[in-house]
């Protein structure tokens, strides 16, 4: 199963996105009132409030986290792309990664033996890799295997008519495979969607693939999504390669050079 996200399906679902925040805050909100107002009963008749305050600060770090991730969608980020190694910016990555999905994920590293640079901002590497292995550990819930892997390709033009979605050109891959729950079209349809999860509330916000999504698109690459109920998913991001000065200046030449006279 193979997923593309339009730029209708992306200003619809801008669209959604007040209306999904005012949600999810009206959920956490009630979740603290519940239990102030428990509390507040408990502590009158001089019974232990600990439980509901536990609540209340639980639900109350939620809402942080959320607010944080949403600013970080929407803020306009300010960004310093520069040249990157993709396999260097993995590789410092990959302790943090493996604290994060935990002693039952078999962490797998493949990097490509050689890679073009790309231009980014490293930051956004590191916020893609977070949100899609925090996702690959979700979605194996226990026991499984998560591949992080690099990759150089060249898409020709023929090849992208015949595939939507891929550009032509010449791009360095970064894919996230885990062999958890897997997805069916009905989520694979909604997967970029701000807002859209299948976590309990709480618990995800919706905005990480949302995110991504925005981050590759920035860059001018793109994402394909491969996944299959009950047997696991990849996520293959391609970013743009980058031309070191000294090859642009050399394929200037080369086409002044082949000017007819
Ligand atoms: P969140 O993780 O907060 O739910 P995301 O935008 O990151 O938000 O993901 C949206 C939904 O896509 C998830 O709730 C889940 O249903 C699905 N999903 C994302 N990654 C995976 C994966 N690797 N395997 C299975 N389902 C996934």
């Amino acid at each position: 199963l193979q997923t593309q996200l339009t730029q209708a399906q992306k200003m619809e679902s801008v669209g959604r996105l007040a209306g999904g925040v005012a949600h999810d805050f009206n959920n956490m909100l009630g979740v603290i009132l519940g239990h102030a107002e428990l509390a507040l009963q408990k502590a009158r008749n001089k019974q232990n409030p600990c439980s509901n305050l536990e609540k209340i600060q639980t639900a109350a770090r939620r809402s942080a986290d959320l607010t944080k991730q949403l600013l970080a969608f929407a803020r306009k980020q300010i960004i310093e792309p520069k040249r990157l190694d993709l396999n260097h910016t993995v590789e410092k990555m990959l302790s943090m990664l493996r604290r994060l999905i935990g002693e039952d994920i078999d962490l797998s590293w493949v990097p490509a033996r050689k890679l073009w640079p790309v231009k980014m901002d490293p930051t956004q590497v590191d916020q893609i890799l977070a949100n899609l292995c925090v996702n690959a550990r979700d979605a194996i819930a226990g026991v499984g295997k998560l591949t992080i892997e690099t990759g150089m390709k060249t898409f020709d033009p023929g090849y992208c008519a015949d595939h939507p979605g891929f550009i032509p050109g010449d791009f360095v891959m970064l894919a996230v495979s885990d062999n958890g729950c897997g997805m069916d079209q009905e989520i694979l349809k909604n997967l970029f969607e701000p807002f859209f999860t299948t976590k309990e509330i709480g618990k995800g916000t919706g905005l990480g693939l949302a995110t991504i999504y925005g981050i590759v698109k920035q860059n001018n690459g793109f994402i394909n999504v491969y996944s299959e109920p009950g047997r696991g998913s990849t996520f293959k991001i391609y970013l743009p390669r980058q031309h070191s000065f000294a090859e642009k200046t050399a394929s200037a030449v080369h086409s002044e050079m082949s000017i007819p006279p």
